[in-house]
């Protein structure tokens, strides 16, 4: 844990390397990645391309860089995104894709992060030239303001069929995919298989200290790879880096039902708090996301304060909206310390 005692529960970023994952970092063969010489930076990128099915991987320093540099590698300047408005690329990304690769962003409706088919088609724009051209559209699974929710597949296979039946590109911000592939059983590669380019992050669940990748064809990962330099992410003896990755991936993907039955134990627990709303039946995978009944006399950030003197961490994301995210640091027995701790500062 972050601070010992603490019960950190504000991201699935916050997990610490293990004594296992060090060690594998401490024995890794090094190059240098920038010169195109380090074997662990090069083994993880063909695991990762093998793992999703694709021919090429580009190792990055983070899952914004991951994004952005497949954005850039698939548009150019005064080219359209089309995504759903809640997607991190609109609200976590700095405006990335406008200044770095100069798009315009098209935001879709719909509830929990999906949206429809018919909802891509109408944002299409046809080739009149006062149009920006609709280039690219990008899946964000699992979805984070959505809640941790999971695509179903054919709602993939629909979307992404429209976007390529008009001759879209398709990205899927896939920070979470490996959670969305503990939730259904669907394998990394059949997700996948629906886009050109896919951004894999190991910071997140898969609890490494650094690290995304960038999925596709050789000759988009070579401009993912171009992009990288440009944003200043192309690094040295990352190799280091790369060993934490692979150690994950080996590692660290099976156990995470275990973070989504913590996710679901907390919703249910959290449900039965006065004032506190959230439907544990929509908690997919290790996010949970509740909301502060008009009848609580303090908002979220209030709220977060309060916990946070009991020893518990969460994150305030709306003015009565609060996240709580389980991950590998997070032990069973925290959870009903959790419930304990937001139930007591709920009281007067
Ligand atoms: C965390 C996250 C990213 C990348 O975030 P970084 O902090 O840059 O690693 C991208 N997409 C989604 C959906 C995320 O949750």
């Amino acid at each position: 844990m972050s601070t010992s005692g603490v019960i950190d529960l504000r991201s699935d970023t916050v997990t610490r390397p293990s004594a296992g994952m060090l060690e594998a970092m401490m024995r890794a063969p090094l190059g240098d990645d920038v010169l195109g010489d380090d074997p662990t930076v090069q083994a993880l990128q063909v695991e990762v391309a093998g793992l999703l099915g694709k021919e090429a991987a580009c190792f990055v320093p983070s899952g914004t860089m991951a994004n952005q540099t497949a954005i850039r590698a698939h548009t150019e300047p005064g080219d359209e995104v089309i995504c759903h408005a809640n997607s991190h690329i609109i609200h976590y990304e700095t405006g990335a894709p406008a200044a770095l690769s100069g798009v315009m962003i098209a935001p879709l409706a719909g509830p929990r992060g999906f949206f429809e088919a018919a909802d891509v088609e109408g944002a299409i724009r046809s080739d009149y030239a006062a149009f920006a051209k609709s280039k690219l559209l990008v899946v964000e699974n699992t979805n984070n303001r959505g809640g941790g929710s999971v695509w179903p597949m054919q709602k993939i296979r629909e979307v992404t069929a429209k976007a390529r039946e008009h001759g879209l590109r398709t990205h899927l911000d896939g920070a979470r995919l490996w959670n969305a592939c503990a939730a259904t059983g669907i394998s990394p590669r059949e997700y996948a298989s629906c886009f050109d380019t896919v951004s894999v992050c190991f910071s997140k669940g898969l609890g490494t200290p650094v690290g995304s990748a960038v999925v596709g064809s050789k000759e988009l990962i070579h401009r993912v790879a171009r992009a990288r330099k440009m944003f200043g992410g192309a690094m040295r003896q990352s190799g280091i880096l790369a060993a934490a990755a692979l150690y994950a991936l080996k590692h660290n993907r099976e156990r995470m039902v275990n973070d989504h039955a913590n996710a679901k134990r907390l919703a249910q627990g959290l449900a039965g708090i006065g004032g506190i709303k959230v439907d544990a039946a929509e908690v997919e995978t290790n996010m949970v996301f509740f909301d502060l009944d008009p009848s609580l006399p303090m908002n979220a950030a209030e709220l977060v304060e309060r916990i946070k003197a009991r020893g518990v961490w969460m994150m305030a994301t709306a003015p009565r909206r609060i996240r709580a995210v389980t991950h590998l640091d997070v032990r069973d027995e925290m959870i009903p310390r959790a419930v304990e701790a937001v139930g007591e500062a709920t009281k007067r």
